[in-house]
């Protein structure tokens, strides 16, 4: 198991003589240390950095070590920062500019010509932004004192989403079948994905998945379904369809592990020699931090995965979604989200039931076992990923997400309801104009700000649909964008 941390880099310089360099190391030390305690990995003090050879080797080091999922740095005192550019020119990990101050407050007695040169994060941190800002190095900024909830919240949420870009970089999807004839969106360029994103995408046969699932034991199964039973309840006399679904996700899951794949896709139009459409085991391996995507999408199932692992709880409440269907009624308009059978129990609201019911879609020859809930109520985002042509753009929508509002009772599938930003009608204008898909990541626990910040580390094309957007400024702003990256 990897061992994920942070590296600390002051920036200082010989001007101040041994003394002050003495205190900025103790002080930058003391800082890292207390910050490690509310932060989710730790935060590793390395250098006080004087010298453009010492950030160059710095940043080498940070370069090639895996634990190493980012930089932060920050300078107690004046930094020149022509001394980092050979340094920071070579930095491949994900970068935050800390921009804070050991002291709280201005000590009204104390502070003299000494405690200003001591003390001067506040110029310092300006000569530091001026050099990223000049030579086009995505960095994240936090501003605020070290000691404030707010600044270690906003550093803990940028490093959940450097450690999701080095999942990104090292993740590996499995696809069972190609996608789903003749669909659009689902598609993409692979060899884009994986030079910006990391991603290896590649193919296995569904046989493989069947001579898979012949080897898995009676006693395996067993095992497996009492599993689902501590969480789920039974709502089926068809224990056979249940088994079913635990032999074919006992397999998928020996094929990925066997892979070291993350993610992994399929479509009910390839189900070659399998009885049911993978449903409560592709939900159960989602709620264990697999990402999924329907109809061969491989783009939203690297995106389900990386998200999970991005989300506070680990593999909490992100998951694939599709916008189904509208309840349009005056004074509440809501979107109705779901799917053939597969999503994530982490979304619900309470305890599942299993159910089995006849699936029309696809080529299954049994009723495929299926988790059926409803989802919390509580903010969320929407995210799609699609490929532009040359580009790939990373599409958030906030959302509310509330308790259904009716209840349903023959809809055999999971469902959440929600109201989408700024209203339902300008936010479907407005997903529409940014080409996003009906596949989605939905997740309570990932916010658009660490989404942006993903699309800045990984270089790629950020879109946020908010309560200020309108379809107008958005066209403009996306026509921008267009010539932008056109020229990048
Ligand atoms: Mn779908």
């Amino acid at each position: 198991m990897k061992r994920r941390e942070f590296w600390f880099i002051v920036g200082s310089q010989f001007l101040y003589g041994n003394e002050v360099l003495n205190t900025v190391e103790a002080r930058a030390r003391e800082m890292a240390e207390k910050l490690s305690e509310s932060l989710p990995y730790p935060l590793i003090y390395k250098v006080t950095a004087k010298t453009s050879a010492e950030i160059s080797e710095t940043v080498k080091n940070a370069n090639f070590d895996d634990n190493c999922c980012g930089i932060i740095t920050w300078c107690h005192t004046f930094s020149p920062s022509k001394m980092w550019i050979n340094g920071l020119a070579s930095l491949q990990k994900p970068y935050c500019h800390l921009a804070t101050q050991y002291n709280k407050e201005i000590p009204n007695e104390e502070i003299d010509m000494d405690f200003m040169n001591l003390n001067q994060a506040a110029h310092g941190d300006r000569e530091h932004g001026f050099i990223a800002a000049r030579l086009r190095i995505p960095r994240k900024v936090i501003a605020g004192h070290w000691q404030d909830k707010s600044v270690s919240d906003r550093l803990s949420s940028w490093m959940r989403t450097a450690v999701g870009a080095s999942i990104s970089r090292n993740l590996k999807v499995m696809r069972f079948g190609d996608n789903m004839r003749e669909v659009a969106v689902t598609e993409g360029d692979k060899v884009e994905a994986q030079a910006k994103l990391g991603w290896q995408v590649n193919t296995w046969a569904v046989g493989d998945l069947v001579k898979e699932m012949e080897l898995v034991s009676e006693s395996e199964i067993d095992s497996l379904v009492s599993t689902y039973l501590e969480s789920y309840d039974l709502a089926t006399d068809n224990i056979g369809a249940v088994r079913y679904q635990a032999r074919e996700e006992i397999a998928i899951k020996r094929m990925l592990d066997r892979e070291s794949c993350l993610a992994f896709s399929n479509t009910f139009q390839d189900l070659y020699g399998m009885k049911q459409l993978p449903g409560l085991a592709s939900q159960h391996l989602m709620s264990l931090g697999y990402g999924y995507g329907g109809e061969g999408d491989w783009k939203v199932a690297a995106m389900t995965a990386i998200m999970k692992a991005m989300g506070e709880n680990g593999n909490g409440a992100s998951a694939f979604m599709e916008d189904y269907t509208y309840h349009l009624a005056d004074g509440e308009r809501y979107s109705l989200g779901a799917h053939m059978l597969e999503v994530c129990p982490s979304l619900a609201s309470d305890r599942p039931r299993i159910e089995t019911h006849h699936l029309g879609i696809g080529m299954n020859k049994e009723d495929p076992a299926r988790l059926v809930f409803e989802g919390k109520a509580g903010d969320a985002i929407v995210v799609s990923l699609v490929d532009m042509g040359g580009r790939l753009r990373l599409i958030v929508q906030d959302i509310v997400c509330v308790k259904p509002i009716m209840p349903m009772p023959n809809l055999p599938v999971a469902r959440v309801m929600w109201e989408a930003m700024p209203d339902l009608e300008r936010g479907v204008e407005c997903w529409i104009i940014a080409g996003g898909a009906h596949h989605t990541v939905l997740s309570y626990d990932v916010s658009a700000e660490q989404m942006r910040d993903f699309a800045s580390i990984m270089g790629i094309e950020f879109v946020h649909i908010t309560k200020a957007t309108t379809p107008e400024k958005l066209e403009d702003e996306l026509f921008i964008k267009d010539l932008a990256w056109k020229l990048r």
